[in-house]
């Protein structure tokens, strides 16, 4: 079988088309925002209200301080 390197790769170029990669948009700053408002919820403490840096842990749902002086209360 012959292939026409050139027609090949015309038709290639065709399946490729402009108008249908346009939707594919890079994130919006409006996205960007929401983004850095949950990573900003996820960092701050709700029992301080201090944006501590870092995620919060799920298990613990308070920061590292906040723990700490919980186990000097119990203990
Ligand atoms: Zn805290």
């Amino acid at each position: 079988m012959r292939v026409n390197r050139r027609a090949g790769g015309e038709r290639v170029s065709y399946l490729y088309r402009v108008d249908r990669a346009k939707p594919v948009r890079p994130m919006t700053s409006r996205k960007w925002g929401a983004l850095a408002l949950a990573m900003l919820a996820r960092r701050t403490c709700p029992r301080c209200r201090l944006d501590v840096g870092y995620c919060i842990p799920r298990s613990y749902g308070i920061c590292g301080m906040c723990i700490a002086t919980e186990e000097q209360r119990t203990t």
